[in-house]
Parts: C-alpha cells; structure tokens; sequence
C-alpha cells in the first residue's frame, strides 16, 4: 500500500474512497502492517484499521476489505524478494489478475511455499499482478509485481 494512502488515514481516521471510521487499536496478537510488510508488536504498538480497496488506484471494480497499517509513519517494503518472509505464518491465497482485472488464477499455499509459487506464478504470460491475500482471515496484504 502506498505510504500516501497510510498517511492520509493516520490523519482522518477515514476509509480512503469510502470515509468510513477508521479505528486505533493495540492488537493482542501480531498484526501485517500494509505499508511497511512487518509485524506491528502486540501489546506495543498502535494500529489503525481500516476498509482499503486494493484496486481503488486501477479504477477497476472494487473488492474492498479490512486492513492495518502501523499508527506511527513506517517506510515502505523495499526488500528485493518477491515476498517478505517476515509476512506471517498462516497460509496465503493468491489471486492472479492480468490487466484489467482478468482473474485468471488461484492458488492456495502454505506461507514456506510463497516465494517459490510466486516466482513461477508471476513467470506466467497472462499473469500481470497477484494479490496475497491471508487464507484464514481472506483479507488483503500484498501486490506482487513482475521483476
Ligand atoms: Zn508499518
């Protein structure tokens, strides 16, 4: 997620696009963050949740879901693999999306598998983007991209 996105809720406590509250919470278990791909600490840090539609920037029909970001400012992931192992333990759905949308895969993995899957997932010609999304809570976490 993009950090402009995260600063604009840390500032409004609003859904982006949506305006619907946000909330701040200490959570009790480990929590990804959407900016910055780490945990934010149960039991110490802050985080703000919100509704996010992860294709609100393409302009392609929504599928918006709840996510956390860090309350504080965080840098975004700038790590070279396609995905940061730190980015929890549960299982991991990937959804494969060409250009416009197009679901044109899915798979599920357990989260040892994702660099792996995602690797050859992204090889694929008709694939452009795929979302990570968490297997057990559904919800959104990442978009990993080609190279
Ligand atoms: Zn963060």
């Amino acid at each position: 997620m993009a950090t402009a996105v995260a600063d604009e809720v840390r500032t409004t406590l609003r859904a982006p696009g949506y305006g619907h509250p946000a909330w701040r919470e200490i959570p009790e278990e480990a929590a990804p963050c959407r900016v910055c791909l780490d945990a934010i600490q149960p039991g110490r840090e802050a985080l703000i949740g919100f509704t996010y539609d992860p294709f609100q920037l393409t302009g392609d029909p929504s599928l918006p879901g709840p996510v956390f970001v860090h309350e504080r400012h965080c840098e975004p992931y700038t790590g070279s693999g396609t995905y940061p192992a730190r980015l929890g333990r549960s299982g991991l759905l990937l959804n494969c999306y060409r250009e416009g949308r197009q679901l044109v895969r899915a798979r599920r993995i357990d989260h040892a598998d994702a660099e792996d899957a995602l690797g050859e997932l992204l090889a694929l010609p008709e694939v452009d983007y795929i979302h990570v999304r968490s297997a057990t809570a559904g919800c959104y976490l990442c978009t990993a991209l080609p190279g």
